[in-house]
């Protein structure tokens, strides 16, 4: 979750226009998943999905924030970039039909399915400096995202270091850039049982921190679970 933007439930409708926003349904039911985990707010999780297999994130309670990146699972030095996803795609906000392009730009997920239709590859993660700034001295010392990157990556067997930590997204957060060139406090769009579901190009880690963050009025202060599924698939 960055740090700087707060959500209401509303539409989305800003400046008067309607943003571009892509909803699809998956036919994909959970009972036929071969994982599902319901990751608590707060806490961080990395996994390994293979080349071809669907990954499902959904939004249990709404506007919770879900920061994620992606790694290949097979040289992690290759890794999700923001840049050239948005450059690919030639759009900032990602939904369905977003392939979310590596440093190398190459497709690491395609999203295929999105009931939320809109996230946020700009804001990057809380972290305990930007929580002093946004809020006060005395928030040094809370959780913060990229604290939960770090704890997820150092605890696991795939060698990343601090250093491999990126710019990432924010699924189901809701960071539009206005006509002249800010982002700005936007009212979120997500809701409970919202879902956004993509497709590994690659064999990937997904690397999630459930944001813990409790001073942002974007989720009621109040920090919720994602339910986290994948799905064999068929490639
Ligand atoms: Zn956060």
């Amino acid at each position: 979750m960055p740090h700087f933007a707060a959500r209401k439930r509303s539409r989305l409708h800003q400046h008067g226009a309607v943003l571009p926003v892509v909803f699809m349904r998956s036919s994909l039911e959970p009972s036929d998943a071969i994982y599902d985990f319901t990751l608590e707010a707060g806490e961080p999780w990395i996994h390994k999905i293979e080349a071809g297999q669907i990954f499902r994130i959904v939004d249990l309670c709404g506007n919770q924030a879900v920061d994620t990146f992606f790694y290949n699972a097979d040289n992690t030095a290759e890794r999700y970039s923001a840049t050239d996803t948005i450059v690919g795609q030639r759009n900032i906000y990602l939904t369905t039909g977003t392939r979310l392009l590596s440093n190398l730009s190459r497709p690491m997920l395609t999203i295929t399915a999105d009931t939320c239709g809109r996230h946020d590859t700009l804001g990057g993660a809380c972290s305990t400096e930007s929580n002093t700034v946004r809020y006060a001295l005395e928030k040094r010392y809370m959780h913060a995202c990229r604290q939960s990157f770090l704890q997820a990556i150092v605890h696991s067997p795939y060698g990343l270091s601090k250093r491999d930590i990126g710019s990432n997204i924010n699924f189901f957060m809701n960071v539009p850039v206005t006509p002249d060139g800010k982002l700005t406090f936007a009212d979120g769009i997500s809701e409970a049982g919202k879902y956004v579901e993509m497709r590994a190009e690659m064999n990937v880690l997904a690397l999630i921190s459930n944001c813990p963050q409790l001073n942002n009025p974007c989720n009621a202060y109040n920090p919720t679970p994602v339910r986290l599924f994948v799905w064999q698939g068929g490639k």
